[in-house]
């Protein structure tokens, strides 16, 4: 019964998958011509034959009618060849090809067993001939429509059959039963093949599904490796390899290209006060207000952090580029909101070009940030761009940077030390230890530059180590009254495990921990707040002192202040500068005095280069001073130590 079932159901059209009868039709579309080529040629040649024996509407009219109309099918879909059949289309197309099918199979057979009764024996094997090769050839034609291949192989033989045993000679009943064989071994490719042929879809579809996902995969690999998910701009990576692609065309073109670096000032402060996530969304935002200005000739990257990218694949002049960056700076240096508040920020630009395609990518990159941190030191929230005074400045810094590398630290370090005073007190109270570098190859080099360098390229690690050996050491031989006041860097705060490095030192000395002030920038406080309050905590834990070095001068927070664990202010030196003349510097110096007296917080005014300064100092409230008028830095063994009452107050 089953098996029964089973062949029944091959004589229905089966459209429970239409992509599969979709596939079946384009195949078979393919092979119409073959078909309707076979008819024609098949049935002119049975019909000429019998031109003589029959009379002319069954010898001439009938088969003319049927091959024009096979003609007629066969121009028709000559013409729709080039159209592709979609899923909806599929479906309809095979029950009107089913149809035809059933048309042309009752019509030539009819007209073949009306041929029949005309011709002596020689023309009638024709025709039984005509019908069983003519039945062959179509069935392989519609190899791809199961249904309709087995209705014809069901209407041809069946009628013939009984058109050929009617006949009664044992000839033609020989061949009917042959023709029956033959139909049913034909029915059984015909099945194979449909079911071969839907396997072959199936694992077709199953592997276009796996590239696609393979695809997909791969374009989200892509993604995540080339854009930056915060912001949806490409990252550093991308950046780098447009930046060498564009260098690369640009050796053998002529024009010229321009690169970009972004650095946002006072995003740090943001991320401290607000949190990360606020941090996040002025990071979302600097994207977005870069990307409002993109044209395409100009591509945005986030290169890490708060830093940016932009590369501009044309030639710009000087006066083009200046205006570029304004806008960009300005654009950037709109409020942000974050969380209902506003925060205010700034960009500065490095830019760098490539006029002739002469200098490397790298070369390219340190140019911009050479620029970038002129900007920086001097220029914040502007545009610079690289001029030859930088490039001396980048040689430069190369070279302190390899001689400091190849620089014996112990023997070329030294030590000048400067006296911090109570004016109040008329007495020294300690010495801030400041560091030297005698090259023998360059000479005296100034500390802020090697600092800097020694600092960029972690050399300051070995740096600081010798000089607070060294520091602490000579402080060891002063009076026990007297404090040193030593520097620490970004990096040296940068870990804990560093700051602890640093503690040891302390330790192995002879100048017990109490005596030693360690002074930190703001700038190396907010680098990374968390990280810098925790080293912060352990050096106060070890029993030194922590001052704020060179207050005012970086994005100064007060929030700072009373969140980390300081002791001391050092308000920098451009304040006083102006102490005399500017009203202002007065006011901003008054009021960290009395912040610190209201936090219990010491306070140093640095920079203290006249009397008139000093007399104003101290009518604002300032006790303790730095600077040439008391004394400036000297080596150890100049130091005033015998005398340490003021002379000079
Ligand atoms: P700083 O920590 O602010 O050091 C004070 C600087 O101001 C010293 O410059 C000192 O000579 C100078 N100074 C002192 N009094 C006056 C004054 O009345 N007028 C003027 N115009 N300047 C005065 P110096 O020695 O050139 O050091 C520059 C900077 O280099 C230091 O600034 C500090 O940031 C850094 N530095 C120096 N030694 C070390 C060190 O051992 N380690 C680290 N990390 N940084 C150091
Ligand atoms: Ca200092
Ligand atoms: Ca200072």
């Amino acid at each position: 019964m089953v098996s029964v079932a089973r062949v029944m159901a091959a004589f229905k059209v089966d459209v429970s998958d239409p992509e599969l009868v979709r596939s079946q039709m384009q195949a078979f579309r393919r092979q119409i011509p073959l078909l309707y080529f076979i008819l024609v040629i098949s049935t002119m040649a049975v019909a000429v034959t019998h031109v003589q024996c029959a009379p002319a509407w069954v010898a001439i009219y009938v088969p003319g009618a049927l091959c024009v109309a096979c003609v007629i099918r066969c121009l028709h879909w000559w013409r729709a060849r080039h159209v592709v059949l979609t899923v909806e289309q599929a479906v309809p197309a095979l029950r009107r090809s089913m149809r035809l099918v059933g048309v042309i199979a009752v019509g030539f057979t009819a007209w073949a067993w009306a041929l029949f009764r005309y011709g002596p024996a020689y023309e009638q094997a024709q025709v039984a001939f005509y019908m069983a090769t003519t039945v062959v050839g179509c069935v392989f034609c519609l190899m791809h429509l199961r249904a309709a291949a087995l209705w014809l192989l069901t209407i041809v033989i069946g009628s013939f059959t009984v058109c050929l045993m009617a006949a009664g000679r044992p000839v033609f009943i020989a061949m009917a039963v042959d023709m029956i064989f033959v139909g049913v071994a034909l029915a059984f490719i015909v099945h194979l093949y449909h079911r071969n042929f839907a396997g072959l879809e199936h694992s077709k579809r199953e592997l276009l599904a796996s590239q696609a996902i393979t695809q997909k995969l791969s374009d989200d690999n892509f993604r995540l490796a080339n854009i930056d998910s915060l912001t949806g701009l490409p990252n550093r990576r991308s950046f780098f390899s447009s930046l060498t692609a564009l260098a690369e065309q640009h050796l053998s073109e002529t024009g010229g290209f321009h690169m970009g670096l972004i650095d946002l000032d006072g995003f740090k402060q943001v991320n401290d006060i607000y949190g990360h996530s606020s941090g996040d969304v002025v990071l979302r935002e600097v994207g977005a207000r870069l990307l409002a200005l993109a044209d395409p000739a100009m591509f945005f990257a986030r290169l890490g952090g708060d830093e940016f990218g932009v590369i501009i694949q044309r030639h710009l002049s000087e006066t083009e580029l200046d205006r570029l960056g304004q806008t960009l700076c300005e654009q950037l240096a709109r409020p942000y909101t974050v969380g209902g508040n506003t925060a205010e920020l700034s960009g500065t630009i490095g830019w760098a070009g490539q006029p002739t395609g002469a200098v490397s990518v790298t070369e390219m990159f340190e140019r911009a940030d050479a620029a970038l941190y002129v900007g920086k030191e001097s220029r914040r929230g502007t545009a610079v761009v690289f001029s030859a005074e930088h490039e001396n400045r980048v040689r430069r810094a190369s070279l302190v940077a390899q001689e400091l590398k190849a620089a014996d630290l112990d023997a070329e370090l030294y030590l000048e030390f400067q006296p911090i005073c109570d004016v109040r007190a008329r007495s020294v109270v300690g010495f801030e230890a400041l560091g030297r570098w005698r090259s023998p190859k360059l000479g005296q080099v100034r500390p802020d530059e090697f600092i800097r360098i020694a600092e960029r390229t972690d050399l300051i690690r070995g740096v600081t180590e010798v000089l607070l050996r060294k520091a602490l050491a000579e402080a060891a031989n002063w009076p026990p009254a007297l404090y040193l006041s030593f520097n620490l860097s970004a990096l040296d705060i940068s870990s804990v495990p560093r700051s602890r490095r640093l503690l040891d030192i302390v330790g192995e000395g002879a100048t017990p921990a109490a005596r030693v002030h360690f002074e930190i920038t703001e700038t190396a406080v907010t680098r990374d707040f968390r990280q810098a309050r925790a080293s912060l905590t352990l050096i106060k834990e070890a029993g030194c002192h922590v001052s704020l070095d060179d207050f005012g001068t970086g994005y100064s927070s007060l929030s700072y202040v009373h969140r980390l664990p300081f002791d001391t202010i050092k308000i920098d030196r451009s304040f006083v500068a102006e102490v005399d003349t500017d009203l202002a510097s007065g006011q901003i110096i008054k009021s960290v005095i009395d912040l610190c007296r209201n936090l219990g917080l010491a306070c140093v005014v640095e920079g203290v280069e006249t009397d008139a300064q000093r007399e104003i100092l101290t009518f604002l409230g300032a006790r303790v001073m730095q600077g040439y008028l008391f004394g400036r830095p000297a080596a150890a063994n100049a130091l005033p130590l015998v005398q340490l009452q003021l002379a000079a107050l």
